[in-house]
């Protein structure tokens, strides 16, 4: 027997709708490339997305067509995010610190009918126009006026021109909540990128989950600042979950620098900021000499790359916010884990609840997630025992766009496709995951495993360092040993022997690094996450001393 409820499918235009009436003179607030603050309300976001409809109508799109962005996080960002899926067409957001060619490859492959851009990154569409052979229109995300009249791209057209004309009335199409709504590529460091393809349905479930008060605790009451980009895995839904709660968006547009952050921080009483460490470490380092203090926020949520303890500790003891610490992927919608406590937790002692908000967090409902060791076999859930992380849910994906290299997922005994990670972790009674390291990051010493990601935690504790990425180095008798590759902090000084001395009772003997490199920089990738491949490939023909 079925249930007598209403079946109406999940779908994003449903969320731009809900903000309108129920939220219609919510804020939302951007820094624009033009260097000045815009605002509007999602009254506003709903009625231009709608003119974005018609505008991509104009342009004959069919059904599924892919409009890609190069943009940062902004007002005609989101209404790109509403007007191109809620259209039925699929937003491809492309990361623009990917390198020119990789921009190119991923255009073909998504096979992008059109690309919106902003200004700041007209060099980069003019370097790879000629190579994009199936974009047909090229929008630059700027007032007409603004239009440079010899960029040397066909049919160049402003954006406020190319929407700002259309009508504002649309009647969003009803479709299949399967159908695929926005898609990201994967910031894979070897071979070609591959794209997670969302559905509606997906999307729209993870907006809930994201906004659950154990999750991201999204509300009406908030003024979130997603620092992470929205080319980046939906700025791991925000966007989304805003439209769902009616809270207020502010977006930093290029100003990522820990001055211009903290600016709109204070001015725009955030109440709710989230991004990948690196960029916290820049507020602090601009707050922590000046003294300054956070008037409104009061939760952060870190994730993308491990959070150092440190940054944990700075946030909560002396600026009073509280650090939720998450873990996702771009296959994962991104959100898998949040950390956030129990009720039985709030009693322990300080330095007790700590270990637990070190941890990547409790799943998430809707995620499902195992350990297993290199044959398969499930691992224990007692907060030792590591293996290779496997999740499964309705937000996962079942496949890559295209399909290439095959299916992602591996059969459990019960036919039951799991999709492996690539982390290794550990689960403890209570379902906190912690992650050991990345598969292919984890130094193998002796027969024993070596967590880089605690070799470098260790590190970023000490006041002189700033950064820290540990890799393993080939061993004759051990196979491989850790070193840790360190960038001081400005005007600091540090020996190699005084930071190896600092490891000594905060790990085990054995997982002291060998070495300490001093570097001026740690290469990041297009995520900000270390490119450990490339400092790898800088300390080729680096020896172990006494090797
Ligand atoms: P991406 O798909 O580019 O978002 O990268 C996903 C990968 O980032 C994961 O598989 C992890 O290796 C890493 N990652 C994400 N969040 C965390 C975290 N909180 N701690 C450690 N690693 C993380």
């Amino acid at each position: 027997m079925l249930g007598l409820m209403q079946n109406q499918p999940l779908l994003i235009s449903n969320l731009i709708d809900f903000a309108e009436h129920h939220h219609g003179d919510g804020e939302i607030v951007s820094r624009r490339v033009e260097g000045d603050i815009h605002r509007y309300t999602w009254g506003d976001v709903a009625r231009r997305a709608r003119q974005v409809a018609n505008a991509l109508d104009g342009f004959k799109l069919d059904m599924s067509d892919r409009v890609a962005t190069l943009a940062w996080n902004g007002y005609r960002h989101l209404e790109l995010y509403f007007g191109v899926s809620g259209s039925g067409r699929v937003l491809h957001t492309i990361n623009p610190r990917l390198h020119p060619e990789q921009i190119a490859w991923i255009a073909n492959h998504a096979e992008d009918q059109v690309l919106c851009f902003d200004m700041t990154f007209l060099p980069i569409i003019q370097a790879v126009h000629a190579k994009c052979t199936t974009i047909r229109h090229w929008v630059a995300m700027c007032d007409a006026d603004k239009l440079p009249s010899d960029s040397g791209i066909p049919n160049l057209i402003s954006y406020e021109a190319w929407m700002g004309q259309q009508s504002s009335t649309y009647t969003w199409p009803s479709m299949d909540e399967n159908s695929a709504s926005s898609m990201c590529y994967t910031s894979g460091t070897t071979g070609h990128p591959k794209a997670a393809l969302y559905s509606h349905r997906s999307t729209i479930l993870h907006a809930y989950a994201a906004a659950l008060p154990d999750v991201m605790c999204i509300s009406a009451r908030d003024a979130i600042l997603p620092v992470v980009p929205m080319f980046h895995v939906n700025a791991w839904g925000i966007p989304y979950s805003a439209a769902m709660t009616g809270a207020k968006l502010v977006f930093p547009g290029p100003g990522m620098d820990g001055k211009s952050i903290y600016e709109l921080i204070e001015g725009e009483g955030v109440t709710f900021a989230a991004g990948v460490p690196t960029v916290w470490q820049m507020l602090l380092g601009h707050m922590k000499p000046a003294g300054l203090r956070f008037s409104n926020l009061t939760r952060t949520v870190i994730g993308g790359s491990a959070c150092p303890p440190a940054m944990i500790d700075a946030f909560r003891d002396e600026y009073n916010v509280d650090v939720l610490h998450a873990w996702g992927m771009t296959e994962l919608s991104p959100l898998g884990t949040l950390c956030t406590l129990k009720n039985k937790h709030l009693k322990l002692p300080a330095e007790e609840q700590m270990k637990i908000r070190l941890k990547q967090g409790r799943a998430i409902f809707g995620i499902d997630m195992k350990i297993v060791d290199d044959a398969g076999h499930e691992q224990p859930h007692d907060g030792k025992a590591y293996g290779d992380l496997l999740v499964k849910g309705p937000w996962v994906v079942a496949d890559y766009f295209k399909g290439e290299g095959g299916s992602p997922l591996v059969k459990d005994a019960d036919g039951v496709g799991w999709f492996p990670t690539g982390d290794v972790a550990t689960i403890d009674p209570d379902g906190y995951m912690q992650i050991t390291d990345r598969s292919k990051d984890v130094i193998k010493s002796g027969g024993e495993w070596i967590s880089s990601i605690d070799i470098e935690n260790i590190a970023v504790a000490h006041p002189a360092v700033a950064m820290a990425a540990c890799i393993g180095v080939k061993h004759p008798k051990w196979d491989e040993r850790p070193i840790v590759a360190v960038v001081k902090k400005p005007g600091a000084e540090i020996s190699r022997e005084d930071l190896l001395k600092f490891y000594e009772g905060k790990t085990a003997k054995w997982q002291i690094p060998d070495d300490v490199v001093f570097v001026d920089s740690i290469p990041l990738g297009a995520t900000g996450k270390m490119l450990k491949t490339k400092l790898r490939e800088q300390l080729k023909d680096y020896v172990l001393p006494g090797v």
